[in-house]
């Protein structure tokens, strides 16, 4: 099946030129399985979600498709081309200085109240009811008299979208990175099937970002469903995945990354393709192990931890490189950390400020099953 060709307009630029989405969608004729929606680049240096996107068109056509799939490459054409020199920076509206990934929108909704209302429904009316809850909130978030900003607006259509659907993907890349998933708490068995060896489970705390947008409103519902003695598992799935470095291209990870997404959808039902996951050894930490080092001094840095292999405590991580200093002991710091981990991404510059993010870590890792 070949994918319908759409367009999304998320904003004008000053010049009066739209600012459009490319929009991919597989519609089968009977929809049977979870609809799934998948989006890259919402910070314009990284890219590589792009490429596993194009691999995953090419594996979706000759797949048998059972739930409707929606594929935005691109997803933020106003990041992507903010270029200085020979760099992308798109990580920062530059008028508002607000990161493009948490300018979603967090669900006001006074979920008691809404259930109050909404409590004779079964679970599938109650699911169809609450996504249309969000979905108008979207809408009417988009539509408001006083406007909203770009990056809002931009953000907002794309969560409509995500909110459509039962599986959202949201695609990035850290600065110098290696594959890591972040996953609810509540979805940890979904990430053995993902060619990503290193996850990330979060709690049920809305900080901005997409993956979050997605599932926090229904996780609160399910918890308060809970305390009012009924039982409903959370009915969507939202994960961000980081596919390596920025500012990178490279099609045959792409396909490899590819073939995990096709491996979750086959497993959901939303192809009838039996595609099996990679066979790697997966690990996870909890958010609250996930730790940040920040640079003690400024300098010129040298990384030297390798990313995604164990760094036991005290071996070396970084050294920073102070010409000022020269001709005493302070010219060449050698740094490390006092817990033994796993380094997962660094800075993507070698010059830093004292307090810059240098390093995130995981720690107390355990196997994924
Ligand atoms: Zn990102």
């Amino acid at each position: 099946m070949k994918p319908k060709r759409s367009a999304l307009k998320v904003g004008e630029l000053a010049t009066g030129q739209d600012l459009d989405l490319p929009i991919f969608q597989f519609v089968p004729p009977q929809i049977i399985g979870p609809s799934v929606y998948i989006q890259a680049n919402v910070h314009g240096a990284e890219v590589q979600g792009n490429a596993v996107i194009y691999q995953l068109l090419k594996c979706l056509e000759q797949s048998e498709i059972l739930g409707k799939i929606t594929l935005v490459p691109l997803a933020n054409p106003l990041g992507i081309n903010q270029k200085s020199g020979e760099f992308t920076l798109g990580r920062f509206d530059p008028i508002t200085g607000v990161n493009w990934n948490r300018e979603y929108l967090d669900s006001q909704l006074d979920i008691a109240a809404w259930y109050q209302a909404h409590s004779e429904l079964d679970d599938n009316e109650l699911i169809m009811q609450y996504r249309a809850q969000l979905i108008a909130d979207c809408q009417q978030r988009l539509q408001l008299s006083w406007g909203v900003t770009t990056g809002h607006r931009q953000a907002v259509s794309l969560q409509q979208m995500g909110h459509e659907a039962d599986i959202v993907l949201d695609l990035h890349t850290g600065p110098k990175s290696c594959k890591h998933l972040y996953c609810p708490e509540y979805d940890l068995p979904a990430a053995k099937w993902f060619s990503i060896p290193y996850t990330l489970a979060i709690p049920n705390d809305f900080g901005g970002a997409m993956d979050e947008a997605i599932f926090c409103p229904w996780w609160r519902l399910s918890e308060y469903l809970k305390s009012q003695g009924r039982e409903l598992k959370v009915p969507v799935s939202a994960f961000t995945l980081e596919l390596g470095s920025q500012e990178h291209i490279d099609l045959d990870d792409a396909q490899v990354d590819a073939e995990g997404i096709m491996a979750y959808l086959s497993h959901r039902g939303v192809i009838a393709d039996k595609v099996d996951a990679a066979k790697m050894q997966r690990q996870a930490c909890y958010l609250k192990d996930y730790k940040k080092f920040h640079a003690p001094m400024g300098g010129m840095v040298q990384y030297q931890a390798k990313l995604g292999q164990v760094l036991a405590a005290g071996e070396p991580l970084a050294q920073v490189l102070r010409l000022d200093q020269y001709g005493s002991d302070n010219a060449l710091t050698s740094l490390s950390l006092p817990q033994d981990c796993v380094p997962i991404l660094h800075f993507a510059s070698a010059s830093v400020y004292q307090g810059t993010e240098l390093y995130k870590v995981m720690t107390n890792l355990f196997d994924i099953d």
